[in-house]
């Protein structure tokens, strides 16, 4: 009976499609956003080049990703040409100037792991985080812009997921939870996976775009223009994909042994990459290999308490796509300790 229930419930799935296209149109960013995000760089970029002629600013990260829903944060990097500046010192300059011109609750944040200036713009409303010099950020926000240009189901996907981990409170690096970042890696790789392939992976193809950043070097095939047809075999709906991301992170993955790899475009082991054991605060319980920066394991903020928590709501979403009668409101309702 249980099979027979089960097979009613796939057999049925594309029932969700239109609901869930209609949740992921809801949260892309109107027009307008964009242009005020536009104005507020411009404003930002003649206020830095007063002090640093030479510094050029970059957004990264959801607002430029492709990943990012409406009204989210913007996150901009500060590109200081000469390698000998204090970036404490830069911070706080920075702040200083930020704050004679009129920007809200800006913040000088010195000691955190990747230092920032925080700021609001009253003009627009919108808030921002500025970093110096971390250009490894700008190129791995091309990566998976270009990634996003490839097959619409991949930004669907990652809407959906972001927006279920933000709904369900597991989207929170200083709780143990994982970052936007890692999600959106967890929605490409899987895609890779799908058989046939929904996206190819970009870094084993001829290179077309290289760059060297703080000494790693990152090159993948970027004129992905020529790429708009590779998942065309593949003709799996919104709804099938969603249903099939939970359940493998519910009940297939393996934790244990593998590690997830965007620049492989498969899974590795975690005995090639000596990801076996706790070293310092990293434990590696769920194992996702940035793209450039291959000793960086994206879960490492994962900890034994934070792994059941992802593992139970990875589970809980499965069960919900299998058997809820109305997934599309109880995938995303809101978690209440
Ligand atoms: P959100 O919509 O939640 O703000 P986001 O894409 O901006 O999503 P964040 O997790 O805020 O995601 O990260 C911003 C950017 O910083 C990422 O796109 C990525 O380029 C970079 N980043 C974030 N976390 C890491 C990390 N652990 N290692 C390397 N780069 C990271
Ligand atoms: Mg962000």
């Amino acid at each position: 009976r249980n099979f027979k229930s089960s097979m009613e419930c796939r057999w049925d799935i594309d029932r969700l499609n239109a609901p869930f296209l209609a949740i992921y149109e809801s949260l892309i960013p109107p027009e307008e956003e964009k242009a005020k995000q536009k104005q507020l760089l411009t404003l930002l970029e003649k206020l830095v080049n007063k002090e640093w002629p030479e510094a050029r600013l970059y957004l990264y990260g959801s607002c430029a990703n492709s990943f990012g829903v409406c009204k989210s944060d913007i996150d901009v990097c500060l590109a200081i040409p000469d390698a000998n500046i204090d970036k404490s010192e830069v911070i706080l300059k920075l702040a200083d100037i930020l704050e004679s011109d009129n920007l809200q609750d800006v913040q000088a944040l010195t000691r955190a792991r990747v230092p920032i200036v925080k700021l609001m713009d009253p003009a627009t409303g919108i808030s921002c985080d500025i970093c110096i010099n971390n250009v490894l950020a700008v190129v791995n926000t091309k990566l998976l812009r270009d990634y996003a240009r490839i097959d619409v189901r991949l930004q669907q996907l990652a809407f959906i997921v972001k927006h279920w981990a933000k709904s369900r409170g597991v989207n929170e690096t200083y709780q143990g939870t994982l970052s936007s970042y890692a999600y959106v890696l967890m929605c490409i790789h899987f895609l890779q996976q799908r058989r046939p392939a929904i996206l190819p992976c970009l870094q084993e193809m001829e290179a077309t775009y290289a760059v060297t950043v703080d000494n790693i070097e990152c090159a993948y095939f970027d004129r992905v223009e020529k790429l708009c047809d590779f998942g065309s075999h593949n003709r799996e709906t919104i709804a099938q994909l969603v249903w099939a991301f939970f359940h493998y992170w519910a009940y297939r993955h393996d934790y244990t042994n593998t590690v997830i790899s965007v620049r492989a475009g498969s899974l590795l082991s975690k005995r090639t990459k000596d990801w076996t054991r706790r070293i310092g605060n990293d434990r590696h319980l769920i194992c996702i290999e940035d793209p450039f920066d291959v000793s960086h394991d994206l879960g490492r903020v994962v900890d034994k308490f934070s792994i059941k928590v992802l593992r139970e709501e990875f589970e809980r979403a499965a069960e919900i796509m299998q058997y809820d009668l109305n997934p599309c409101v109880t995938l995303f309702e809101p978690y209440v300790a």
